[in-house]
This record gives structure tokens, C-alpha cells and sequence, in this order.
């Protein structure tokens, strides 16, 4: 587990966090109805200097999710911006943090419904590394569940409820031997892993499903196939894409803010590629870990520093 946090943003302030609590009767707990975001801030030991990572793209990402849930919480990115700031310097973090902000309907009491309820903001973080035990050559499976369909519950919106779905296949896959599960569309396409996005490499494209094959329009996905077309030239196709191409796919890999550029070498007790980490995803490896800690200049628009 991670170490909890300090303080939380609750109810308007920042307050310590053993007083940022719900009750068992909030809607959200109990129908789902919520959605968060997953940031992470990186540490920069040269500049001594906290650097969150695409926090604009974050912040719309779950300005958008909250829309899909007819939320009002009355914030911009910019608001929220400055509050992860304040939080973060309440926190006095000098290493790598993951921020969860989570909008909930707040209500308590019964019915299930959107509308005419009362919407709430929390910002938590806390000290944070890797979520990933096994990033260079995982073993990965087809999960037997389906991924929530756009007119289920989005999954452009980062949805609370919708993480049953992500979770059932994890588990499933977790329990079998696997390190992690992608979930197919009902159409039978590949859409994403439990909280990642999916990526092949082949005969020197890189492929990755589009945003209307149910994925989450992942920040680490955007940044990936930017580095891959400016930094090392490749063509990236956003398209559909079969089972099959993946079991014959030269390198694969997912990648999320939580599991980084996580690499996969084998696929249902299938060898991918070489069976090794190959050289694409061993790149854009470097290549990201650079640009999140604010060590590539071009993408210093990237960064947000923390402290002044
Ligand atoms: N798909 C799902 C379902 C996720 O939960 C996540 C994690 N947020 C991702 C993809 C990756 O998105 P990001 O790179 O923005 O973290």
C-alpha cells in the first residue's frame, strides 16, 4: 500500500486527512457516481523543483468526465490547478506523488439518478513510485470480460463505476498468473488494459486503438505517440485492431500514469517480437522519463512547478 497522505482537499479547504470522509449513504458510494482523475508530480533533485505532469490535460480530461455525470463543481482547470499546487506544498513533498482528485455526488440517501444532486470536489496525494512489479517483460492475457461500451458508461469519462468492469478483469487476470488483462470491444477489436492504454510496435509503426474503441483518452497515451512522431520519426496509426496482429506484433506495450511505459513480451503463453524488451519501447522509455521530470526543454510546457 502507499503511504497515506497528510491532508486532503475537502469541502472547500485543505484539511488534515483524517477529517475528509463520507458518509455510507453518498451517492456516489453507492451507485457509482463519481469520477476522478490519477496525476502524478515528479521530483527533479538537479532543479530541487516538483514538476506536475500535463496538469491542464489532466484537468480537462475530469472537467469532461464530470460533464458526462451533469456535474457542477464550479472549477476551472486553472482553480483546480492551483489547488493541487496549494496541496502540494502543504504536503512539503520533495519526491514523486500520485494525485487523485475525485468528483462525487455527494448526496445521502436513495435514487439513482444524475440530476439534482449535490456535486463535490476531494484532492488527495500521496508518495508514490510504481504501480507496476513487472514493466520490462510482462505476460499479458485476453480478458474474457468486455469493456464498457460508450453507451453503457463512457469510458472517455474516467467514471467511477465503470472501474468494476477494469477491476473484474484485473483480478481475473492477476489470479490466473498474468501481470495484467486487455479488454475487448463488444465488436471483438482490442480496446485497453484495466487502467492502461495499449500499444503495438510492427515492422517499425507504431499501432494503438482509436478513441471511439472505448478507451480512456489516455495523457500518457498523447504523450507517447507525440514523442514517437517528434522525437524518433515514427508513424503512428490511431485505428481498430485485431487480436491476431497483436500475437504477431514486433513489440507491445501499455502505458498510464500509474503504470508508466509498462512493456510486455508475451501475450496467452504467446512470445511477442523477440521475447525481450525491444528497442521502441525501451526509446520512448527514456524519452518519457526525461520529459516528466522536466529534463527535455521542448516540452518544458509540460511541467508545472510546484514550488517558487
Ligand atoms: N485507461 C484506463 C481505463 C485508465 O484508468 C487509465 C489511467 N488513467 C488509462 C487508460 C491511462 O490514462 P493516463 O495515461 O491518462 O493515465
Amino acid at each position: 500500500m502507499a503511504d497515506l497522505p497528510n491532508y486532503a482537499f475537502f469541502e472547500g479547504k485543505i484539511v488534515p486527512y483524517s477529517e475528509a470522509k463520507v458518509s455510507v449513504l453518498t451517492h456516489a458510494l453507492n451507485y457509482g457516481t463519481a469520477a476522478f482523475g490519477g496525476i502524478r508530480a515528479y521530483w527533479n533533485e538537479s532543479e530541487k523543483q516538483l514538476f506536475i505532469f500535463r496538469t491542464a490535460d489532466h484537468y480537462r480530461r475530469f472537467l469532461n468526465s464530470t460533464k458526462l455525470l451533469l456535474m457542477e463543481l464550479g472549477h476551472s482547470v486553472e482553480s483546480l490547478t492551483e489547488t493541487t499546487i496549494e496541496l502540494l506544498r502543504t504536503e512539503n513533498y520533495h519526491c514523486d506523488v500520485y494525485i487523485r482528485p475525485l468528483a462525487y455526488k455527494a448526496d445521502e440517501g436513495i435514487g439513482v439518478k444524475l440530476h439534482g444532486l449535490r456535486d463535490a470536489l476531494s484532492i488527495v496525494s500521496f508518495p508514490y513510485t510504481r504501480m507496476i512489479a513487472n514493466d520490462t517483460n510482462g505476460h499479458i492475457t485476453i480478458s474474457s470480460w468486455r469493456r464498457v461500451d460508450d453507451n453503457m458508461i463512457p469510458a472517455r469519462g474516467k467514471i467511477s463505476g465503470a472501474y468494476a468492469n477494469s477491476a473484474a478483469a484485473k483480478s481475473d487476470a492477476v489470479r490466473a498468473g498474468f501481470d495484467e488483462a486487455i479488454v475487448l470491444n463488444q465488436d471483438g477489436h482490442i480496446s485497453e488494459g484495466s487502467a492502461m492504454n495499449f500499444f503495438i510496435v510492427k515492422d517499425g509503426v507504431l499501432i494503438t486503438p482509436p478513441s471511439t474503441d472505448n478507451i480512456l483518452e489516455g495523457i500518457t497515451r498523447r504523450t507517447v505517440i507525440e514523442l514517437a512522431r517528434q522525437e524518433m520519426g515514427m508513424k503512428v496509426e490511431e485505428r481498430p485492431l485485431d487480436r491476431t496482429e497483436v500475437y504477431l506484433a514486433d513489440e507491445m506495450f501499455l502505458t498510464g500514469t500509474a503504470a508508466q511505459i509498462s512493456a510486455a513480451t508475451r501475450i496467452d503463453y504467446r512470445t511477442v517480437g523477440s521475447g525481450a524488451m525491444g528497442p521502441v519501447v525501451s526509446r520512448l522509455r527514456i524519452l518519457f522519463d526525461e520529459a516528466v521530470r522536466g529534463n527535455l526543454p521542448q516540452y518544458r510546457c509540460w511541467n508545472t512547478p510546484v514550488y517558487v
